[in-house]
């Protein structure tokens, strides 16, 4: 069931649900305590009892909270402070076509021994550094098994991938779940970079793949169309330089990647996991902002003060700019993917915020999309 019950209201208020039940009957209206009703309902059986009853969603509850502490989810970053940021990639295909092998060849191509003696630990996401013009560039991947960030942060209206990197192996060709990428990609405005992978592979027709490709909308450079293709081999690191070199101009020609360091830093929880030595550690990527070691913060339900920040190659990093994907530890809990991290004032009301949140969710019981409020008084009866 979606939408406001009695129940919910009779928590709200604090009052039985029978007696809702009642109410609502001698006003000629037959509900349950469970069932959903509309808004008028609500607004009829409020008159009757004395309460200015408003259905609001999920969202704007969490917003009104985060503004009885002063954050303020609509702060729009001042102009003069925006910098550019790496561009955030996800690679999607369907199963098989080398989606782990590209992300892996990309990470190995890339690893600049950690001081902790090359260790390298996966955090779902990394930051990779790529010269493009003689310039030193940066891009960001996501590496999440199944991209749930991707739709995790989709979900949430707010878009975590600025390119995808489509990738379709050149013996198999266009398969389901490329298509079901295509149509994610689209969907959420994302510019699409294509990867026709296993040319090495004998039977390899990447010809075949952009054939197959144009008729999604995917049309080649060469062909007239706008979109870059690249063949590689993720296995034996065929042309990796020139795909990454695609994503950077992609980006560069249809986005405006720019983020304000200066601001209270906010971002995405990629993943995260309960590690047995060091408690929760959630991999966020911060998104406006800088966090900061020391910072309190909030993440979901989760909350705490950053006591320290790893980066991809277990190093301790001191802040975090956009962009950069880290390894937080110092959360009391675990966060949930795709929940929104933000710097509060001070560790009380990160805590508070976690607390209210929890208990909302409770009050909610299930997972729905709207929950009664109410906003006024009791008028004098
Ligand atoms: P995913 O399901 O998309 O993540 O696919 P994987 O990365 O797991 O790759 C599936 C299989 O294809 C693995 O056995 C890879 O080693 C192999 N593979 C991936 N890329 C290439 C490639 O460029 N050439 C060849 N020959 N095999 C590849
Ligand atoms: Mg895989």
């Amino acid at each position: 069931p979606q939408g406001a019950t009695l129940s919910d209201l009779a928590e709200k208020i604090n009052v039985s649900a029978a007696n809702l039940v009642t109410v609502l009957f001698h006003l000629g209206e037959m509900a349950t305590a469970t069932q959903s009703l509309d808004a008028a309902t609500f607004e009829i059986l409020g008159e009757e009892i004395g309460w200015n009853i408003k259905i609001v969603s999920a969202e704007e509850e969490d917003r009104a909270l985060l503004q009885q502490f002063d954050i303020d989810l609509d702060a729009e970053a001042d102009e003069e402070n925006l910098e550019s940021r790496p561009p955030v990639v996800t690679v999607m295909g369907h199963v098989d076509h080398g989606k782990t092998r590209l992300l892996d060849t990309i990470r190995q191509t890339n690893v600049i021994k950690s001081e902790a003696g090359g260790i390298t630990q996966r955090i779902g996401a990394y930051q990779i550094h790529v010269t493009l013009n003689d310039i030193d560039r940066r891009i960001t991947f996501l590496d999440t098994p199944g991209h749930e960030a991707f739709t995790a942060m989709r979900a949430r209206g707010a878009e975590l991938t600025d390119v995808a990197i489509l990738v379709v192996a050149a013996d198999d060709g266009v398969m389901p779940q490329t298509v079901e990428a295509i149509n994610h990609a689209q969907a959420a405005n994302v510019p699409i970079v294509v990867a026709v992978n296993k040319i090495d592979v004998d039977g390899a027709n990447p010809e075949k793949v952009r054939g197959q490709l144009t008729e999604f909308g995917l049309v080649p450079e060469e062909y007239g169309g706008d979109t870059m293709f690249v063949d590689i081999s993720a296995k034996q690191g065929t042309n990796i330089d020139k795909l990454l070199e695609a994503v950077l101009l992609t980006a560069d020609a249809t986005l405006d990647l720019r983020a304000d360091p200066t601001m209270s830093a906010r971002g995405a929880t990629v993943e995260a996991r309960l590690d047995k030595g060091r408690g929760a550690v959630a991999t966020v990527l911060v998104q406006q902002g800088t966090l900061r070691v020391g910072d309190s913060i909030v993440a979901g339900k989760a909350y705490g003060r950053v006591r320290a920040l790893l980066d991809e190659n277990g190093n301790n990093l001191d802040e975090a700019t956009p962009s950069r994907p880290v390894a937080v530890l110092g959360l009391t809990s675990v966060p949930t993917a795709g929940d929104l991290f933000l710097v509060a004032s001070d560790d009380r009301a990160a805590r508070q915020i976690a607390e209210k949140r929890e208990a909302s969710e409770r009050a909610a019981q299930l997972a729905r999309r709207h929950k009664v409020v109410s906003l006024e008084n009791l008028k004098e009866q």
